[in-house]
């Protein structure tokens, strides 16, 4: 099997495209086959600057990797259609040749007026095809010599396709089955211009068949360029690979396509990573920047219109290659759902080593001038871990182990700080500056049971212990804080909140 992902380098990558990439890799690699990276870049106007490197860094960043492509070269390179002109033009002689395809010189003026007519005249045919090429200044309705003196002359003309009349089509989809067409619905499609560059629908059935495709997977929106496509391999004589038509992703609310504006009300991002415009200088968030990790990017991507048929949701990539099916790809519409994204990131962080996250924590503390051991790096990291949605939620749950509180929760102070409390927190440290043993455990057994002695509530003593502590009455279990904080700090954070309080 070999199949390709090929963007047009027009923009960021929406994740609809980078979904797209996704699934033709996962069907590439679950059968051992090829996967390429083909760059469609023959509409110069449409070209922006820096789309194509968004494009490699953003799969790159998701793990998503080409065995062919315009970086990596391979054996049917170049990788990038704009290179690729000759062959184009090779190409297009043998359609005009077999009678395929024709030349068209009508200007834009002309096309303009056509339009209008057929309107006016309420024609059922609205577009350029066996009727109304009749009419125009074409291959049909100029002689040889005409056609030949104009090329000659550097008239600007376009090769258009010979679309045949009243030929039924059966096109065949893994997803959706077969698709009916007639052909008298269709246009003669441009295939080439004088400019020397084919249109998409030329340069992508060659490049496919030369590439050597098997399988073509894109999104819903080229459907209708099925029948075209289906038509031109015909008219090489070549046999077409097999297609896939992915379903839209829809807004939350499951009402039309998602778009960058959705995005930007709801608060998630819409691209893999950031992307800046070259002319506007505006900036579009991606899901790298935002804290997501790749692995659950993937993830919710697959879940874009797949799933296994089972239970299991979390899944990383060799496993989705594991599991996927296009056959079980649905045709409906698949509903974007940005908590459930979360979901996925916080189940992914869940699966990553506490010892990697505890080198990125352990960075994050030395970049705020904070040094901390990897022993609690680690037992910090495994105390709060089940909280945390994104990585940087770690710094957020545990700088209380390491940054004194600047201020206590009002609320909490309220309702914890009594007449008698200074004189409890007095005893405490004396209490606490006695133990030496200062882990968890023993914290707890001796604390608890002194209190117990005393006869005093838990809560009159741990509630004020713990906002002098962390600044507020909720967090991790009480003794795993004295124990990381440590004893000298412990006491500080007591003395400095009798002398605040
Ligand atoms: N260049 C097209 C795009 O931008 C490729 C469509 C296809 O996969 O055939 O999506």
């Amino acid at each position: 099997m070999r199949l390709r992902f090929a963007p047009s380098p027009t923009g960021p990558l929406h994740i609809g495209g980078v979904r797209t990439a996704l699934f033709n890799y996962l069907l590439a690699k679950k059968n051992n086959g090829e996967f390429i990276l083909r760059i469609e870049d023959t509409d110069q106007t449409r070209y922006v600057e820096g789309a194509e490197n968004y494009i490699i860094e953003a799969l790159e960043w998701l793990g998503i990797e080409f065995d062919e492509s315009i970086i990596k070269g391979g054996k049917f390179a170049p990788y990038k259609q704009s290179e690729r002109r000759e062959i184009y033009q090779k190409h297009i002689q043998i359609l005009i040749e077999n009678g395929n395809a024709y030349y068209a010189f009508d200007t834009a003026d002309e096309l303009e007026q056509m339009r209008s007519r057929l309107q006016e005249q309420k024609s059922p045919v609205q577009h350029y095809n066996y009727v109304t090429r009749e009419q125009m200044k074409n291959s049909f309705t100029l002689s040889n010599q005409e056609v030949t003196t104009f090329i000659e002359k550097g008239k600007p003309y376009v090769v258009r396709f010979n679309m045949p009349q009243n030929k039924d089509l059966l096109l065949k989809d893994i997803i959706r089955g077969d698709v009916k067409v007639n052909t008298s619905t269709l246009d003669d499609k441009v295939l080439f211009k004088s400019d020397g560059l084919p249109t998409y629908h030329l340069a992508n059935i060659v490049d496919d068949h030369l590439m050597e495709i098997t399988h073509v997977i894109r999104g819903e929106e080229w459907l209708p360029s099925l029948p075209i496509h289906y038509l031109l391999y015909e008219a090489f004589g070549w046999t077409a690979p097999e297609f896939a038509h992915l379903p839209l992703i829809l807004k939350p609310n499951g009402k039309g396509k998602l778009s960058k504006r959705d995005g930007d009300q709801l608060g998630f991002p819409v691209f893999p990573i950031d992307w800046i415009d070259p002319k506007t200088n505006e900036k579009s968030a991606g899901y790298r920047e935002w804290g997501y990790s790749p692995q659950a990017v993937v993830n919710m991507l697959a879940f874009l219109g797949w799933n296994p048929g089972t239970e299991q949701e979390v899944f990383d990539i060799q496993q989705l290659i594991n599991a996927f099916e296009i056959s079980k790809v649905q045709k409906g519409g698949a509903k974007f759902d940005p908590e459930k994204t979360k979901w996925f990131n916080q189940q992914h962080l869940r699966l990553t080593d506490t010892n990697i996250l505890a080198h990125k924590l352990i960075e994050k503390y030395k970049s705020e001038d904070i040094s901390i051991s990897s022993k609690n790096a680690v037992k910090v990291i495994d105390l709060v871990k089940e909280r945390a949605i994104f990585e940087a939620d770690l710094f957020e749950l545990t700088s209380f182990f390491f940054i004194a509180p600047q201020e206590y929760n009002s609320k909490a102070l309220k309702k914890n700080w009594k007449e008698e409390t200074p004189e409890l927190i007095k005893k405490s440290i004396k209490f606490l500056s006695n133990i030496e043993d200062f882990s968890s455990k023993n914290l707890e057994e001796r604390f608890i049971n002194w209190i117990n002695e005393q006869e005093i509530g838990l809560g009159k003593i741990l509630n004020p212990v713990r906002l002098l502590l962390v600044g507020n009455t909720s967090g991790p279990h009480l003794f795993d804080i004295l124990e990381i904080v440590g004893k000298t700090e412990v006491i500080n954070r007591l003395n400095n909140g009798l002398r605040n309080i």
